[in-house]
């Protein structure tokens, strides 16, 4: 599953920083120091002055080298997993950038002349890198009781020319003119990739014959430099182990499993910086530098994912294309030295290096190949090597005069030329197709999707439509309704309007109503008044009624008796 996510995604190249300590002319000079490594947050501050004022730049990487760490923390830390990986089958690559003169030959290969194995087979504390990867190999291989092989290769590549640092003797002794003329050519492999005719391939098989190795192609870089004003600053090594073991299947068919280390000790990354300027108008830097700046040129291309990456401009990056954005497993170790008057050129290198942190590779497990498959190819290659041996023996090859060879290889140099150049016009006219058919692709999807919308769409409507239908009939009911509603009303304010003018009516009556009663209270008061009057005057009629009849009583009273 994850090996699927890793498949589609890719990793990015792992980068790590490595700070060497002052040197003893450094620390005599009292050098000032201006890189601090934080080894644990992984981070490397560098101290600058600008204007008068302090700055700390900070650079985070995937690990962190300081100065004390030794050959072996740094192999242990950073190396195992890939030379691990390598012996699952994968291809890794681990370039050392950085400016001359800060570690990155000490990284690699270390002090090889004081490094012969100890007493128990173990390394000298200054082996680097090359010689702690073989002997892991070594040691795992023979811990697995497998079958395998081992081949390393040793090239160096100056100037645009490739030197095989392991050819026999004869060939380094012989003057320099003459070397020149060895340089090997690179060919297409036909599966993709290129190879160098001509390498000598070196089968290993212990680790102990690695120093040896890396002696005799130490020994011919130097004897370059001397030769060549400081070559090494100049020129780039690729050291190149290749591990095929022997496994069974379950149905006991024997395959051959292969991995591949590339280990690259570049050019001083000063050369990029000083002749970049240059590059473009006039050729002053020649090919020198051409590889190098190509390769900055790549990163940049593929961090920028710009669509044309030009591998094909140089030789380092044809050899390498693989490890940049390829399928290969890639780590940068970028070097730099501690002291202020590097001050510059460890600012662009850190740059560099975290700038090559996005790139992103896909790696793959070499095809396991069939044990007679590759004993086919093998015999194919001893009969093809046995009829160049008996042609040089019996001198009865192919001979031609100079003048016509001469000729035929230009034209064979300018038809090379000319395939690569269809190569890359192919290669872009393939993308571009690429690119088309994506679009393509992605369009008839869109159309698909848009009938669908359409569809939906249309169905919506024809609801819609429905609705609407619904809701207009709706409509209509509703404003009859509402036009009743408005006739009831205005009916009602119509009754309303009358029943006021009748309650005014009604109003004024019960006013006038009122006033008769006032007036009727009022001759009502005076008839009470009346009333009391007239009794007033009944009783005193009575009173004066009651005297008369009194007095006649007694009148009739005397006259009865007078009578008598
Ligand atoms: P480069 O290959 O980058 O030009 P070298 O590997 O030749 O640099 O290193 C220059 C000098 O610094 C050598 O003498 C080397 O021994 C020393 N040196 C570099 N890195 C370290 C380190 N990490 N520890 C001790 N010495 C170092
Ligand atoms: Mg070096």
């Amino acid at each position: 599953m994850s090996g699927r996510h890793e498949k589609e995604k890719g990793v990015n190249v792992q980068v790590l920083l490595r700070c060497r300590p002052f040197s003893e002319e450094e620390l005599r000079n009292n050098a000032p120091q201006v890189v601090k490594c934080n080894e644990y947050q992984r981070e490397v501050a560098v101290s600058q002055n600008i204007a008068g004022k302090h700055f700390d730049r900070v650079f985070t990487f995937d690990k962190v080298f300081g100065p004390s760490a030794q050959q072996k923390d740094l192999y242990e830390q950073a190396v195992v997993p890939i030379v691990n990986e390598v012996l699952e089958g994968f291809n890794c690559t681990i370039f050392a950038y950085g400016q001359t003169g800060t570690g990155k030959t000490y990284t690699m290969e270390g002090e090889c002349k004081r490094a012969k194995t100890g007493p128990n087979g173990e390394l000298p504390a200054e082996a680097g890198v090359i010689p702690r990867a073989v002997q892991q190999i070594f040691d795992t291989l023979e811990g697995q009781n497998a079958e395998y092989s081992v081949k390393v290769t040793f090239l160096e590549l100056y100037n645009e020319e490739i030197t095989d640092l392991l050819a026999p003797e004869e060939i380094s002794k012989v003057a320099l003119e003459d070397k020149q003329k060895k340089q090997l050519p690179l060919m297409e492999d036909g599966k993709g990739g290129v190879l160098v005719r001509g390498l000598e391939e070196e089968i290993v098989t212990s680790a102990s014959e690695i120093f040896t190795l890396l002696e005799r192609g130490s020994a011919k870089r130097r004897t370059a430099e001397t030769l060549l004003n400081k070559q090494s600053s100049r020129s780039h090594s690729l050291f190149s182990i290749t591990i095929h073991i022997k496994e069974a299947t379950p149905e006991g068919e024997e395959l051959i499993k292969c991995g591949k280390l590339n280990l690259v000790d570049l050019a001083g990354s000063e050369n990029i910086s000083r002749s970049g300027a240059r590059d473009g108008r006039a050729r002053e830097a020649g090919e020198i530098n051409k590889s190098l700046l190509t390769l900055g040129r790549v990163i940049n291309a593929l961090v920028e994912h710009l669509g044309h990456i030009p591998y094909r401009d140089s030789k380092l990056t044809r050899l390498l294309r693989d490890s940049l954005g390829g399928r290969t497993k890639t780590c940068i170790i970028a070097t730099v030295s501690p002291a202020v008057h590097c001050l510059e050129e460890t600012l662009s290198t850190l740059d560099y290096a975290h700038r090559a942190k996005n790139i992103k590779n896909k790696p793959e497990v070499n095809q396991k190949m069939m044990k007679s498959t590759l004993i086919k190819d093998l015999y194919g290659e001893i009969e093809r090597l046995k009829g160049e041996v008996y042609a040089a023996r019996e001198k009865n090859g192919v001979y031609i005069p100079k003048e016509r060879y001469y000729q035929e290889e230009s034209e064979r140099k300018a038809m090379a030329e000319q395939i690569e150049q269809m190569g890359v016009l192919l290669e872009t006219h393939q993308k571009q197709l690429q690119e088309l058919q994506d679009k393509y692709v992605a369009q008839v999807r869109q159309c698909s999707d848009l009938s669908g919308k359409l569809e939906m769409t249309e169905k919506n409507l024809n609801e819609t439509v429905k609705l609407l239908s619904n809701s207009e009939e709706e409509l209509k009911k509703c404003r009859y309704e509402l036009e009743e509603k408005e006739f009831i009303i205005c009916e009602q304010k119509k009754a309303e309007n009358a029943l006021a003018h009748q309650a005014c009516v009604l109003r004024s009556d019960l006013e006038k109503a009122l006033k008769d009663n006032a007036s009727l209270f009022l001759k009502i008061g005076r008839e009470d008044k009346l009333n009391s009057d007239n009794r007033v005057v009944v009783n005193n009629f009575q009173v004066e009624l009651a005297q008369q009849i009194g007095s006649l009583c007694n009148l009739v009273a005397s006259s009865v008796s007078q009578q008598n």
